[in-house]
């Protein structure tokens, strides 16, 4: 029998999904402290000490768990930033900075949006936003248990 050569055919479609996922166990208390107490923990790891935030439930250099929870600083160092001018979905309205923060007490380095700048004017505010710059935590008044409950500021 001969083997038929099949076209394959491509459907054009669009999906808009909003959904809602488990954060786990470690983020959920996380984001629950950020929330109900106005704190940011991290997660150490019992073997070689490093302490991650966002927290992870094991250590993936040493691959054992990780359960001790460390209350890191509301201050902290700009390891990376970037300024955004374009539209990305589920983001707020262009222009806004962002940046990876070292807070102090931690070894990684946590993502979020930085307030406090003018971005109209990009050299001023990368005068300011720079990497090695310190930032101070700024916690929402009304918190719901989102990373998106505090925001960096530049204080130096
Ligand atoms: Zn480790």
């Amino acid at each position: 029998m001969m083997k038929e050569k099949r076209e394959l055919v491509s459907v054009p479609g669009k999906w808009d999904i909003s959904f809602n996922y488990a954060a786990g166990k470690t983020v959920s208390h996380f984001l629950a402290q950020i929330r109900d107490n106005g704190r940011i923990l991290g997660m150490k790891c019992a073997k070689c000490h490093r302490v991650m935030v966002p927290p992870r439930s094991f250590c993936e250099r040493c691959f054992v768990p990780a359960e001790d929870w460390v209350e890191l600083g509301d201050e902290g160092v700009v390891e990376a930033f970037t300024i955004v001018h374009d539209v990305f979905e589920g983001s707020p309205p262009p222009p806004y900075a962002i940046a990876y923060v070292k807070l102090d007490g931690a070894d990684t380095a946590l993502a979020n949006f930085v307030d406090g700048l003018d971005l109209s004017d990009i050299s001023e505010a990368t005068q300011r936003l720079k990497i090695g710059a310190r930032v101070k935590v700024e916690f929402a008044s009304r918190r719901e248990g989102r990373i998106t409950d505090f925001k960096y500021r530049i204080i130096g």
